[in-house]
């Protein structure tokens, strides 16, 4: 569902060549780059980066080799790191004012997959969820978001439904830890552990909805089979390997994301599927 708070940016384009950022929070500082030569650091997710990661997606999408340069200046009133998805609404609101700037169009949903695809140039292994939900909404309903193709459809809520959204005060900055992604990376690991005891071709396999495709099981079929495949205790990297037969090496640079190859990117050196797995499956049913 929508919500109110959202990040603006006005934009002028230049022929300068440049892209100029500024924003009306002081803590966020200017910034600016020639535009066609973007480089979003992932190591550092400094706001600007987001910015990049929207503009670089849209000059990706229509091989844009000299985009329009701009004078940007962004208000944003969502709360950082909340689990708003503030970083998608700036990604989403880049990729736009970089299209509009360099005279282009695309459909929402066109506009929603670049901006999933590109968000994650800052290094998060998020879905498409957010930067869907941000472009998709409308007015008077909720959406049930799918993906493969992306589509969105009306849900009515039942009348008299209430939905609080409450700040927790708590923040997490998703690009500056592991956090995020070794979640992603642990259902990763998992599809490929499932795929390969059930002798299929787990290298190309990313996702637990593959193997369920692939198998031709349903979701609860699918939960008895992770009961039956993972034991409960966590897994070491070394367990992993050996599983599937390929090296630490392998799994570091062939599977995990940048920031979860380090063995100690899990609180306790190893990675915990089982539960999360259930947990996840269970959602679904
Ligand atoms: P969220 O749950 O809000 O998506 P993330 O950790 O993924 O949290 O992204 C938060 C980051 O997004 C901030 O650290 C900042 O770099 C950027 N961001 C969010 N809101 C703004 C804003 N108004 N102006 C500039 N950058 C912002
Ligand atoms: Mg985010």
């Amino acid at each position: 569902m929508a919500i109110e708070q959202d990040i603006l940016i006005a934009v002028e384009p230049v022929n300068t060549q440049v892209v100029q950022l500024a924003n009306t929070n002081p803590l966020y500082l200017d910034f600016s780059t020639s535009v066609n030569n973007i480089h979003v650091n992932k190591t550092k997710p400094v706001w600007h980066n987001y910015f990049l990661c929207g503009l670089k997606g849209v000059q990706e999408h229509f091989g844009l080799n000299s985009s329009t340069g701009m004078n940007c200046l962004l208000d944003g009133t969502i709360p950082p790191s909340s689990g708003l998805s503030s970083s998608s609404a700036l990604v989403c609101c880049a990729g736009l004012v970089t299209l509009t700037a360099n005279g282009k169009t695309l459909s929402k949903v066109e506009l929603a997959e670049i901006c999933t695809k590109s968000e994650r140039y800052i290094g998060t292994e998020g879905g498409g969820m957010d930067q869907s939900i941000s472009f998709l909404a409308e007015e008077g309903t909720a959406k049930l978001i799918e993906f493969s193709p992306l589509r969105a459809t009306d849900v009515r809520l039942p009348s008299g439904a209430a939905f609080v959204i409450a700040n927790s005060c708590v923040e997490m900055n998703k690009a500056a830890t592991s956090h995020y992604n070794i979640r992603v990376m642990e259902c990763r690991l998992a599809t490929k552990l499932l795929s390969k005891s059930k002798g299929l071709e787990w290298k190309k396999m990313l996702k637990l909805q593959d193997v369920e495709a692939k198998l031709g099981v349903s979701l609860k079929e699918m939960l008895t089979i992770v009961e039956e495949v993972f034991h409960p205790e966590p897994y070491s990297g070394e367990e992993i390997c050996t599983c599937l037969g390929i090296s630490l090496e392998e799994l570091r640079t062939q599977i995990l994301s940048q920031n979860t190859q380090d063995g100690e990117c899990t609180s306790d050196g190893v990675f915990h599927f089982k539960k999360l797995v259930l947990c996840k499956m269970s959602m679904c049913l």
